[in-house]
């Protein structure tokens, strides 16, 4: 991992403008949000901000306005959400540069705290204009990225404000990027990487990225169908991407030649239909799936052939569910391999590290989520990091 400026790098901030990135872009629900973790994400940051006397200006973006004023995304939206989270009064300022916010900063005292606009408001953000960047960045003296979930995209207010303000990481952030070096960066090995989830074709770049790096590659969910039809299993009526039988085929030749081995489960969880506790499931070896049927999880033997394999690793990777979690019992791999990762985090023999946003669920409902090493709850980023990718973010933060 190259270097980047942490909090523990900034000199005496009394007084000084803090220009700090974070993520609000809160799931909303019945006009109020539905879930505060980005916002406890970034408390320690901004109150830490405070404490030390910056005036701390937050900026963030909300939903998808366009490049134009949109009264339903400001981020007053979530100003109260905010308050609540840290515990203090914040002042909205309905702009992101300009006199406002120049006459907003002459208000606000050190320690204080002032919300900016929808950033996305204006299409200099989204288009990252070095001029649109410099406008609010005139207004900072140092800026802090604490928005991993947003270091995917190029835009001004996660990457251009970098190149011109002094520029370091807040404390999510620094978590987040400590957390995927020890898993892919620079991990103990062996590493095993789960991947599972709906489809091949949405995690073709992670398995392709993957295989090159861990030593063990397990694949379930609805995609080890497809994995498993290149082999020559007839799935059924399973989920499965027949158009990418070459694809699947052509990624286990890849893991053969450097060394991955690539795991796939030898007995699945079966049903008729699409449905809770149905009274067509059944266990069977994948090449006793009937026509009929739908593989929708992994099944018992090689659940625990996976337990043994991650036994032997020091460190895991893992997006994807193993089944179709959401309706019982096909949660049943899910959760025992999620349990299984937890036992070994808490012996200290296995660093886990999990990200993506059905897996978060996945590993709530498994009631580990705070027994893994690290959950990022960072979506799209989290994908394109496994994918291998540079995340200008990160890369605008080391410089
Ligand atoms: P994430 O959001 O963690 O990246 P995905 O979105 O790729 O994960 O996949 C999650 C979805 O995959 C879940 O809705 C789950 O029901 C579905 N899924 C898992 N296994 C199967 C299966 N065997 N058949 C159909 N759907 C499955
Ligand atoms: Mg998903």
């Amino acid at each position: 991992m190259a270097a980047f400026k942490t909090l523990d790098d900034l000199g005496e901030v009394t007084g000084k403008v803090a220009l700090v990135r974070v993520d609000l872009n809160l799931p909303m629900a019945e006009g109020r949000a539905s879930d505060l973790t980005r916002v406890e994400m970034v408390r320690d940051t901004i109150l830490e901000l405070a404490d030390k006397g910056a005036k701390v200006l937050l900026l963030a973006h909300f939903g998808r306005p366009k490049g134009a004023r949109n009264s339903t995304m400001s981020t007053s939206m979530v100003q109260g959400d905010v308050e609540r989270v840290l515990d203090r009064e914040i002042m909205f300022i309905p702009e992101v540069s300009g006199p406002v916010v120049e006459q907003s900063i002459g208000i606000l005292c050190n320690g204080d705290i002032g919300l900016l606009d929808n950033v996305r408001f204006w299409p200099g953000e989204e288009a990252n204009e070095a001029e649109f960047a410099a406008k609010i960045a005139a207004h900072g003296d140092f800026y802090v990225n604490d928005a991993f979930s947003a270091a995917h995209r190029a835009h001004a207010s996660t990457e251009g404000l970098a190149r011109i303000l002094p520029a370091y990481a807040g404390r999510a952030m620094e978590r987040e990027l400590t957390a995927l070096d020890a898993a892919l960066g620079n991990p103990e090995t062996p590493v095993a990487a789960v991947v599972g989830g709906a489809k091949v074709s949405t995690k073709l770049a992670v398995l392709e990225n993957l295989v090159g790096r861990v030593q063990h590659l397990i694949i379930g969910g609805g995609m080890a169908n497809t994995f498993l039809a290149a082999r020559g299993v007839d799935v059924g009526k399973s989920l499965c991407e027949h158009d990418l039988t070459d694809t699947a085929n052509a990624i286990m030749d890849a893991a053969d030649h450097s060394g991955c081995t690539v795991h796939l489960p030898y007995d699945v969880a079966v049903a008729t239909e699409f449905a809770a506790n149905p009274e067509s499931f059944r266990i069977c070896n994948v090449h006793e799936v009937g026509a009929d049927e739908m593989i929708l999880d992994v099944g018992p033997q090689a659940t625990e052939a996976l337990a043994d394999v991650l036994k032997t690793c020091r460190t895991l990777v893992w997006n994807g569910p193993m089944g179709a979690f959401e309706m019982e019992p096909f949660d049943t791999a899910t959760v025992s391999l999620a349990k299984t990762a937890a036992a070994l985090t808490l012996e200290g023999s296995l660093i886990s590290v999990c990200g993506g946003g059905d897996t978060v669920a996945a590993l709530a409902h498994a009631g580990v989520t705070d027994d893994v090493t690290y959950v990022s709850s960072a979506g799209g980023a989290f994908l394109e990091w496994m994918e291998g990718k540079t995340l200008p973010g990160v890369a605008a933060l080391e410089g």
